[in-house]
Parts: structure tokens; sequence; C-alpha cells
């Protein structure tokens, strides 16, 4: 047996109000004067002074305000890394990400392309990153994608949506300040948070399960439903232990993988552009053949909290149309592995998924 040796989040701080560390946290890290910090920023905070006043601009450190209409995209990738290679005679000292998981991404995968030659799209996949990143600090303003502590940075590229999973991804700090995450919408606060919810889910009860995905993935459960069924918490409290409920989450799936929700929310994104917090929801609603207690629990949650999820997204696709979502949800072997097993293509048929997509 060869075990699989994980990187991990060097160093991490956790705290309401932690976010006003940034600056002594950088500060050590300042290669030189000409070597500027870059922060990506979620521009639902441009004009937040709140949030960007605190933000410790110095010397030639520059700000990109980037909209998360859309997932992370290569092509985005490429553009930034060249913008920032012409701009700075420089390498940055460091590469910030401040917002959800779109951004954490992002910020991520710019810092793997600045010390590696190519295109982004050809890193995606498992392993293929040659050079270590530049130093890279995340700071979730939303909780659930559990992308602060993942080894994985997802991107859409022009054959696929897949991340860029490498031992170089992980992020050498992060911040956890749930005070940031105090202004998320509540539909958005749900979302997100069943992305958390789904990833315990399909950890747990997945083929790749062992002690150590099975501690986290229990603990980030109990805090689910907590926060979604329960009403004991107070805001900050559910606040606080989301933020923990996500990070628990994706530890929990380092060692094991996720499954079915994702493999089909994943065709779901490429072909629609539908977001993964939402899209896992929609096709979560309808897995209750893989996953009857959690999918049952999952209804709850969200008569709980009055969420009425888009219906028919489906109804008026061509087959060609099909056939796409069907192809990028398959080539995701490792999902299917662990949610069936071996034996997966078995019961996963071409059929089956697109009689599953026809419900959504
Ligand atoms: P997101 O980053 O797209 O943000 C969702 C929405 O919330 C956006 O409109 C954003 O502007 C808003 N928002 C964020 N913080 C806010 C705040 N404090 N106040 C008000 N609005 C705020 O969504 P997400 O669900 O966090 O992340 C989804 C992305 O994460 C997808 O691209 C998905 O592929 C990726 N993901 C990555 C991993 C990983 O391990 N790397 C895991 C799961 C998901
Ligand atoms: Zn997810």
């Amino acid at each position: 047996m060869n075990y699989r040796n994980f990187p991990m989040v060097s160093k991490v701080i956790f705290g309401r109000g932690s976010f006003n560390q940034l600056e002594e946290i950088l500060t050590p890290k300042r290669l030189n004067t000409k070597a500027p910090f870059i922060f990506f920023v979620d521009d639902v905070f441009k004009g937040d002074a709140r949030l960007t006043s605190r933000i410790p601009l110095a010397y030639d450190d520059k700000l990109y305000y980037i909209s998360t209409k859309e997932e992370p995209k290569t092509t985005q990738i490429d553009e930034l890394v060249e913008d920032i290679i012409l701009t700075f005679k420089e390498r940055p000292s460091g590469i910030i990400g401040i917002g959800g998981g779109s951004i954490l991404d992002l910020a991520k995968a710019v810092s793997i392309m600045i010390n590696n030659d190519g295109e982004s799209k050809d890193y995606q996949g498992w392993d293929l990153v040659t050079n270590p990143a530049i130093y890279h600090i995340g700071i979730p303003t939303i909780s659930g994608t559990g992308a602060e502590v993942s080894r994985t940075a997802i991107l859409t590229g022009p054959e696929r949506k897949l991340g860029i999973n490498s031992d170089y991804t992980p992020f050498d700090q992060v911040i956890l300040d749930p005070e940031l995450t105090k202004d998320v919408p509540t539909q958005q606060w749900f979302y997100t948070g069943m992305d958390c919810y789904v990833h315990c889910i399909e950890s747990l009860n997945g083929t790749y399960l062992n002690e150590f995905s099975k501690t986290y993935g229990e603990k980030a459960f109990e805090l689910c439903k907590e926060i979604f069924l329960e009403d004991n918490l107070t805001e900050e409290e559910s606040q606080d232990k989301l933020m923990m409920a996500s990070w628990h989450g994706g530890m929990s799936i380092a060692y094991s993988q996720v499954g079915v929700a994702h493999a089909m929310s994943y065709g779901l994104s490429y072909l629609l552009g539908i977001k993964h917090g939402i899209g896992n929801c929609i096709v979560f609603d309808h897995l209750s053949e893989y996953y009857p207690d959690g999918v049952a629990m999952f209804k709850e949650m969200k008569k709980k909290h009055n969420i009425v999820l888009p219906q028919n997204v489906c109804t008026d696709l061509s087959d060609k149309e099909f056939d796409i979502m069907i192809d990028v949800a398959l080539s995701l072997e490792p999902l299917w592995e662990n949610a069936i097993g071996k034996q997966w293509k078995k019961t996963i048929t071409r059929e089956k998924l697109k009689a599953l997509y026809q419900l959504m």
C-alpha cells in the first residue's frame, strides 16, 4: 500500500477581526520594494471602505477587483499573469485572494502560473505542475467551498472544468475571519454552505473513506446540522461555525473525493454556466437514489430557509447538449469510483445520466 503524502496550508489564523493582522503577516514576506503584493478582491467589495480601507497597500502593490459573475477561466488566469509580468519588472512578493471559492481558486492559479511556463489549461489535472508557486494567501469572505484548505484550483478551460491539483496549490497562509462573511445574502449563504454539506455527504458515503476523512467529515456534518437545521445559534456563532465547517469539509475530501452531485454539477456548470453552489443544490435534490438520508435532510434545510431552487434547467436542451454534460460528468472518474465503487461503469451509463439530468 502506497499512501498519499499531502501538503497542508502552512499557516492559519482564526478569529473575528483577524483580517486586521494582514499587514503584520505581509511585511516580513516582502522580497523588496519593487516586488509587489498583488491583491485579487471580489468586486462585490468595491466601494466597501470597511474592507478595502484595511487592505495594506504599499510601494508598487496592486489591487485587482474581479467579477465573480462567472467562475474562473483558464484564459482569465493567463491574461492576469501576463498583465502582472508586463507591468512589473520583478516577480511579485505574493498573491492575496480575498473572496469566495472563485477568488481563492483564481489566486491559487495565478500564484502557480507566475512560476510555470505555458498556459494554465495545460496544468488542469493531477500533479502536472513542476515549479513551486509564489507565496499566496487566501482570505475567504463566504464559507462552504473548502477552497481555502484544498489542494486544487478549479478552472473552466476550453475542454473541461477541472482543477489544477498539485502539491503547490495549497495556500501558504490563510486568514479565517468570520466577520468578513456577515453581509453574504441568504440565498448565496445557503448555496455555498450546501457545498460544504454535500462535501460531507459525498465523502462520508464514499468508498474512499478512511478515518482521516471520516473524522473531519463527521465534524463538518455536525456543524452543518447545527447551522442549517437548529435554532440555537447567534448569527456570530453561526458564521464562526460555518467557517470551520468549510475547513473541515475541505480536509475531509483531501484523502477521499466528492461524488455524484459534484460530477453532474460540473456538467451543468460547463454547459450552462450554472455556478458551483447552486448547481450542486439543483443536482443533489434529485439524488435520493444515491444518498437517501443526505437528500432527505437537504430537503428539510431547504424548507427551513425558504429556498426555492430553479426547476427545468435542462428542459429545452438538445441531445447534443445532453451529450456534452454527460461527457464532462463521466470524465471525472475518481468521483464516480468514490461514489459507486470500482464497478461504477456497470450502473452509471449515459442513459442513466441523461434520465437524471432530465429531472433537473
Ligand atoms: P463565489 O466565490 O463565486 O461567490 C459567490 C457570490 O458571493 C459572489 O456573487 C460573491 O460576490 C458573493 N460574496 C462573496 N463574499 C461575500 C460577502 N462577504 N458579502 C457579500 N457577497 C459576497 O462562490 P463560492 O460558492 O464561494 O465558490 C464557488 C467557486 O469555488 C466555484 O468556482 C467552484 O469551482 C470553486 N470551488 C473550489 C473548491 C476547491 O477546493 N478549490 C471547492 C469547491 C468549490
Ligand atoms: Zn464543492
